[in-house]
């Protein structure tokens, strides 16, 4: 491993500010813990409450894990909820943050020694370019989706939305991307989550460069055309280090389902999980449940009945009711609580995953082979979910639109899960993204490389 303490003796300092959610903060640790193998000096900015218990608990196992990381706390100034035009807890934390940002300025400029470089959230880069342009620091984000979802924010500020005559954005050299596939909240009026699109989408320009969770197997041409100035001129690099490895800090220490799945045979178990921030309506956890066993298959089913693990507090048993419990059990393992995905996905008992399409689930489904059933709930969702069914790696049941609006019934449910299991086309994809994606990470590999030229170019 490569080291950043340089021969001018001091250790590369990288500042990480992650936003609210898993989605946001597991990718941003997975990218700590990379950047502390090539011995760089790490302070994880932390913003206090967050949101989920699932959050606080992987801070601290990260902190406990890495000692020699500092900790730069910071306590949010509250947010009156009614300027924010939203009750979706993460995004009113995505604007506290925002607003609060202002009280950094102090205790970053006092970071010693200073900081060679400054991550932020893709959701943070007004307020990661207030801080670092005042101390003159390079900033960068981390993107936490596709570079598909990439290019739509860099060009969502130049979209003629409001156009009634087109049901599609037309993004140069990637194509047309239906409206009804936007991030919903893109079409409601100032919506957070939009403001935030149409505020710093226009200012990536200003970032020294973009981090991804990318590979060029699954988005070489996208990347491509983000970087030869095909989607919009004047773009910073934008920099592929995906896929991210999962790593030993992030193991919880709820009970496992891998002794159950080590006495099944190959290939014999779907996976069901719909990521850490959407709740799955009572009535489609029913349908799930149904369609889960008259698949015939065996399954690993974890439910979320509400947004924010706190609240979660119901049995599975009062949310299923007794007799479809009973033959769930009979059938599968079904769960409320925080897995360790990457480890099930990684079992090989699992053959297909019936997944949200949250990007750091995606990546991690490709890191493992396991072919994908796509069934988008919100966000950037549902734009992973077209790119995942046209590369292969995946199923994408349009009809089913978005989980949060439409209700799916159990035999349909069922019977994609047959088609998902028996498709040899997609198995064989997903091995040869599985593939790809090992040689990525390998030493010498592009994600390797990348980082160390990232701390390279840092250490000067
Ligand atoms: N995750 C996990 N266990 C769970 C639920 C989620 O390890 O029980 C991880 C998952 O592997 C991924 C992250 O949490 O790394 C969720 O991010 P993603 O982008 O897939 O979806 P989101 O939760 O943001 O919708
Ligand atoms: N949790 C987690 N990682 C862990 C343990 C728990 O993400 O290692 C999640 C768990 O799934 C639940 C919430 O945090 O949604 C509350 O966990 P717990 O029951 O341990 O309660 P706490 O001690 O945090 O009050």
């Amino acid at each position: 491993m490569s080291s950043s303490d340089q021969s001018s003796g001091h250790q590369t300092h990288v500042a990480l500010f992650p936003s609210a959610g898993m989605g946001h903060l597991v990718p941003f640790l997975r990218l700590a813990n990379t950047l502390l193998r090539h011995n760089c000096k790490l302070t994880l900015i932390t913003s206090h409450p967050p949101v989920s218990s699932a959050e606080s608990h992987l801070i601290s196992r990260f902190l406990s894990a890495f000692p020699q990381v500092n900790e730069l706390k910071f306590h949010i100034l509250p947010l009156d909820p009614s300027i924010a035009n939203s009750d979706d807890p993460f995004f009113l934390q995505f604007e506290a943050i925002r607003r609060s940002v202002h009280v950094l300025n102090s205790p970053i400029s006092a970071l010693s020694p200073p900081l060679s470089a400054f991550v932020c959230d893709v959701t943070l880069i007004s307020s990661g370019l207030l801080l670092a342009t005042t101390l003159n620091i390079p900033i960068y984000a981390l993107f936490t989706s596709s570079a598909k979802m990439l290019s739509l924010f860099a060009y969502y500020p130049f979209a003629k939305m409001s156009d009634p005559s087109t049901d599609f954005i037309r993004i140069p050299a990637i194509g047309s991307i239906p409206k009804t596939s936007l991030p919903p909240p893109l079409l409601i009026n100032n919506s957070i989550f939009g403001k935030i699109f149409a505020q710093d989408g226009q200012r990536i320009k200003e970032l020294n460069g973009i981090l991804i969770n990318a590979m060029d197997a699954i988005e070489g041409d996208t990347l491509t055309a983000l970087n030869t100035g095909k989607v919009l001129n004047g773009l910073p690099p934008v920099i592929p280090i995906g896929p991210f490895l999962p790593r030993d800090f992030e193991n919880p220490d709820a009970k496992s389902p891998i002794k159950w799945l080590d006495n099944l045979p190959p290939r014999s178990v779907v996976f069901a999980s719909f990521g850490s921030r959407t709740a799955t309506s009572r009535d489609q956890i029913k349908e799930i449940g149904s369609g889960l066993v008259s698949s015939g298959y065996r399954f690993l089913w974890v439910v979320k009945d509400k947004v924010v693990d706190k609240e979660d507090k119901e049995g599975l048993e009062e949310i299923m009711g007794e007799e479809l419990m009973k033959k769930l059990t009979e059938k599968g393992m079904v769960l409320k609580e925080w897995v360790n995905q990457q480890e099930i996905l990684g079992h090989r008992a699992v053959g297909g995953f019936i997944c949200h399409c949250g990007w750091n689930s995606v990546m991690e489904a490709a890191l493992k082979g396991v072919p994908i059933l796509a069934w988008p709930q919100i966000g950037d969702q549902m734009i992973n979910a077209e790119l995942i069914a046209k590369k292969g790696l995946g199923m994408w049941v349009e009809e089913w639109g978005w989980g949060q609006k439409c209700l799916v019934k159990g035999e349909e449910v069922g019977g994609r899960i047959k088609e998902m299991m028996e498709s040899e086309a997609l198995r064989k994809q997903a091995a040869k993204f599985r593939d790809e994606a090992i040689k990525a990470v390998e030493v010498g590999g592009s994600c390797d490389k990348a980082i160390q030229g990232l701390i390279r170019m840092w250490s000067k």
